[in-house]
């Protein structure tokens, strides 16, 4: 007698699902369509299923009866179906077990490609190395008359001139060596700040040798240091195709100042500049949005800027929440690398008028211009590092919560803020 078997199903998540489960929550988020799935312990038996799911063992497929389809698991199948997540397949049409191929990371290489020799005896591969190296910002100076109040602390936020003291100048050899040891590598940006680079005792002959390159040279300067010079502005137009020029603006303007520097670039017919504006408050945007109408500005950026007192403009303006979480629409290879690393930070490096080098200017130093092979300093932070590789999967509270892979990299202000939890999401 042979006996009649069961009916059952293949339930499978599609494999642009991502799930992640922490702490009896857990989310299914549609890569393709940016859907987001919840569920949490009150759905004890969906997070069950959800574990087993997500397994290594089961990999996205699992089989079960027709009679353990309870309305809830129903609800479910009902949910994966609407938000095309996942669907059921009657295994009388499929006995094998489909194959279902869990999202892995798919980036060019992973970190483990650059480096020979085991565990103990890494050494760099340089040729991938050399790979490594996209934008470097570099103070040339730290002379400054200006007194804005944001001075000592906004570069820690966003490229921000910054006066010194001490006066460091970096020194035109040491710019040289390091274009010839990037020469021809993976390096597309150079970001040329201050101080006041009108200052900068070489900052002609530097543009003069930048001009024939074929990276992206731009070019800090704070409104009120946007003066008379002809010679930079004859150098600058001469490299027109790869030059930008990044105009600071902070508040409260000095009106007068900020229409002789905007007269200044109509008299120079300089194209390809754009204004950063410097918001604290409500207030800031207002007078922002004001001038970019009045001047009928094109190119602008907002930066925020955290002064120690407006916390509460940060929450409303900057922090995240849940619906622009899920309007950010990331995608599976996004996901996966802010897993491994810290795409903000990333192949980027600034050099202080004092010659220490950063891959994070709220990190440690990771060496020093002129006395350090760049790629061996490359390799070590990729490594070692505390900023290209630091993502939320490390820190407090974001590794315990369950859309620590959708959030944006952990940014600057948040070293700043000493919190890395700019969200309401939690709240
Ligand atoms: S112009 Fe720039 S460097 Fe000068 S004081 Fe203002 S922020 Fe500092
Ligand atoms: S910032 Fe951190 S705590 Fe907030 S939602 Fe993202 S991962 Fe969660």
């Amino acid at each position: 007698m042979t006996t009649k078997q069961q009916p059952s199903y293949w339930l499978f998540l599609h494999p642009y699902v991502y799930v992640s489960i922490k702490k009896g929550k857990t989310i299914l988020y549609n890569t393709l369509n940016g859907t987001l799935l919840e569920f949490d312990e009150t759905e004890k038996e969906i997070l069950k299923l959800l574990e087993k799911l997500n397994s290594d063992t089961h990999l996205y497929v699992v089989k079960i009866r027709k009679e353990e389809i309870n309305d809830n698991l129903a609800r479910f199948i009902e949910k994966l179906r609407e938000t095309y997540s996942g669907d059921i397949i009657d295994t009388s049409s499929r006995p094998h077990k489909p194959f279902q191929p869990k999202p892995i990371l798919n980036l060019h290489r992973t970190l483990d490609y650059l480096t020979e020799g085991g565990e103990k005896n890494k050494i760099p591969v340089n040729d991938q190395v050399k790979d490594y190296l996209n934008v470097i910002t570099i103070y040339l100076n730290g002379a400054c008359e200006q007194t804005c109040p944001m001075c000592q602390t906004a570069f820690k936020q966003f490229p921000c001139c910054r006066k010194t003291c001490h006066q460091g100048t970096i020194d035109i050899e040491d710019i040289r060596r390091l274009l010839a040891e990037t020469k021809g590598n993976s390096l597309k940006r150079l970001n040329i700040i201050g101080g006041n680079i009108f200052r900068y005792s070489h900052l002609i002959p530097l543009v003069m040798e930048l001009n024939p390159l074929a990276i992206t040279r731009v070019y800090h300067l704070h409104y009120l240091n946007l003066r008379d010079n002809p010679e930079f502005y004859k150098e600058f137009r001469a490299g027109a195709e790869k030059n930008r020029l990044n105009v600071t603006v902070h508040f409260p303007l000095n009106r007068d100042a900020f229409n002789a520097a905007f007269k200044q670039l109509q008299n120079e017919n300089l194209l390809k500049v754009k204004f950063a504006f410097v918001i604290q408050s409500i207030e800031d945007m207002t007078g922002a949005e004001e001038i970019i109408a009045a001047h009928n500005i094109r190119d602008f950026e907002f930066y925020p800027y955290y002064n120690g007192g407006n916390l509460a403009f940060f929450k409303d303006n900057v922090f995240i929440n849940r619906e622009a979480l899920v309007e950010t629409k990331p995608g599976m290879n996004d996901i996966l690398a802010r897993q491994l690393i810290n795409s903000q930070e990333f192949k980027k490096l600034t050099i202080l008028n004092t010659k220490e080098i950063f891959a994070n200017p709220n990190n440690p130093r990771i060496g020093r211009l002129g006395q350090d092979n760049i790629y061996n300093l490359i390799f070590r932070e990729l490594h070692k590092g505390k900023s290209w590789t630091k993502t939320r999967k490390n820190v407090t509270p974001c590794k315990s919560c369950v859309y620590n892979a959708l959030c944006p990299p952990i940014s600057s202000y948040e070293y700043v803020m000493g919190r890395y939890n700019l969200c309401t999401i939690n709240e």
